[in-house]
C-alpha cells in the first residue's frame, strides 16, 4: 500500500464541479479583490465562528501581524511592547510579533497537550507585556479558560493563532470567537483550505475590526487618503469563492479526521509511543495526528519502507533557527524534546479506515 501523507487532489476533486463553477463564476464576474465573495464568505464565516465581524485578508502570517499592527494604531500597544507565544509554535507566529515591531516572549508548553502552559505565563509577564498569544496547535484548542482568566488579572490582550484549528470549539463556542481576536490561515493544506494563500481576522472588536480592514488595504478606508502606513494583504475574489464552497463541506470533514484519530488511537498500542492527549472531544479536530516517540527518524524511515509518507511539525524550534539568532543561548527543555520527537502520521478527510489500519500496524510492529 502507498499512503501519501496529504492528497490535495483528492481532497478538493470530491467538489470539483462546485469548484470549477465557483471559479468561472468569479473569473467571469469582471471584479477580482474585495467583492460580493469576500464580503460573503466574510458574513458566513464571521457567523460560523460566533463574532461580529470577520475580515478576508492575504494569509495567515498578515492575519496575526494585522491584529497586532491595528492594536498599535488604535493605541493599545507601541513598538517594543512584550507578546507571550508558545515556544514551540510554527514560526509565523513568532514572525508576526516580531514583525509588528513587538517582542516575541517564548513560553514552554504541556508535554501532553503541546499547547501554551499556562501555568507557566505568569513569571513571563513584566511592565511591557500587552498580549498573549496561544496557538492551537496541531487542531487542539488551548487552555483558554486559563489563559483568560490570566489575562483578565493583567489587563492583557488575547490573540489566538487558529491556523490549525477551524471548527474546534471549547463549550460549544467555535474557535475564533475565543479571545478578543483570532487569525486564521486558509493554506491549502489546512482543515478549511483555499486554493491558494487566503487567511482572515474575526473578532466583535468593531474598531478593531476596522482597523485590521483599513490596514490590510495600504491603511486606507477611503480610496487614496492613508489614515495609517498599512500593507497589502487582501483576499481575492476566486478564493472567497472557494473557500464558500468549501465551507459546506468542512465540518463533515473534520468529523471524518477525528473518526481516523479515534481508529489510530484504539488501534496504536506500543507503550514506547506518545499519542495525542484529546482533552474534550470538541477541542480537537486533528489538522495533524502528532505522535511522539524516542527514535522518531527511524521510525520515520521504517514507515517509509511501508510507503508511509510522515511529516515532523516541526524539525527545528524558532530558538534554534538562524532567522533568531539572537535566541541561540536559550534553553528551552520541553519545547526542544517536542521537536526531537514528534512524528505525524497520514490524517485528512479522503483518509480510508483501511489505511489508518495499515499505518498503525506498521508502527505496532516497528515497536515489536
Ligand atoms: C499555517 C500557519 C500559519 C501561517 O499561515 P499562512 O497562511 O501560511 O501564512 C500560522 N500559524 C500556524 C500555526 C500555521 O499552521
Amino acid at each position: 500500500m502507498k499512503i501519501p501523507f496529504l492528497d490535495l487532489q483528492s481532497v478538493n476533486s470530491r467538489f470539483q464541479a462546485e469548484l470549477d463553477e465557483a471559479v468561472k463564476s468569479a473569473l467571469h464576474s469582471g471584479w477580482y479583490i474585495r467583492g460580493e465573495q469576500c464580503r460573503l464568505f466574510e458574513e458566513e464565516f464571521g457567523n460560523y465562528c460566533g463574532t461580529h465581524y470577520c475580515v478576508g485578508v492575504g494569509n495567515g502570517l498578515d492575519a496575526i501581524r494585522l491584529i497586532f499592527e491595528a492594536y498599535k494604531s488604535l493605541g493599545v500597544m507601541e513598538e517594543g511592547d512584550e507578546v507571550i507565544v508558545p515556544a514551540n509554535t510554527y514560526i509565523a507566529s513568532i514572525l508576526a510579533i516580531s514583525q509588528s515591531g513587538l517582542k516575541p516572549v517564548l513560553c514552554e508548553p504541556r508535554l501532553d497537550t503541546y499547547n501554551l502552559d499556562a501555568a507557566l505565563i505568569e513569571p513571563l509577564i513584566t511592565e511591557r507585556t500587552r498580549a498573549i498569544l496561544p496557538v492551537h496547535l496541531y487542531g487542539q484548542v488551548a487552555d483558554m479558560q486559563g489563559i483568560s482568566d490570566i489575562a483578565k488579572k493583567h489587563k492583557l490582550k488575547v490573540v489566538d493563532d487558529a491556523a490549525q484549528a477551524h471548527g474546534a470549539a471549547l463549550g460549544g463556542r467555535k474557535v475564533g470567537s475565543l479571545a478578543d481576536a483570532t487569525a486564521f490561515s486558509f493554506y491549502p493544506s489546512k482543515n478549511l483550505g483555499a486554493l491558494g494563500d487566503a487567511g482572515a481576522v474575526t473578532t466583535s472588536d468593531k474598531a478593531l475590526a476596522d482597523k485590521v480592514r483599513s490596514i490590510a488595504n495600504y491603511g486606507s478606508t477611503i480610496r487614496y487618503y492613508n489614515e495609517d502606513k498599512g500593507i497589502n494583504s487582501r483576499l481575492d475574489e476566486i478564493q472567497a469563492a472557494v473557500l464558500r464552497v468549501k465551507m459546506k463541506y468542512f465540518e463533515a470533514d473534520n468529523v471524518w479526521r477525528q473518526k481516523a484519530a479515534r481508529q489510530y488511537g484504539e488501534a496504536i498500542h506500543d507503550e514506547k509511543i506518545a499519542l495525542p492527549k484529546v482533552e474534550n472531544p470538541e477541542s480537537h479536530v486533528f489538522h495533524l495526528f502528532v505522535i511522539r516517540c524516542g527514535n522518531r527518524d527511524e521510525l520515520g524511515r521504517y514507515l517509509a519502507d511501508k510507503g508511509i509518507q510522515t511529516q515532523v511539525h516541526y524539525p527545528v524550534p524558532p530558538h534554534l533557527q538562524p532567522a533568531y539568532s539572537e535566541w541561540g543561548h536559550l534553553s528551552l527543555p520541553i519545547t526542544e524534546k517536542i521537536h526531537r520527537e514528534v512524528l505525524s502520521l497520514p490524517i485528512s478527510p479522503v483518509i480510508t479506515k483501511e489505511e489508518v489500519e495499515y499505518v498503525a500496524g506498521w508502527v505496532n510492529e516497528f515497536g515489536g
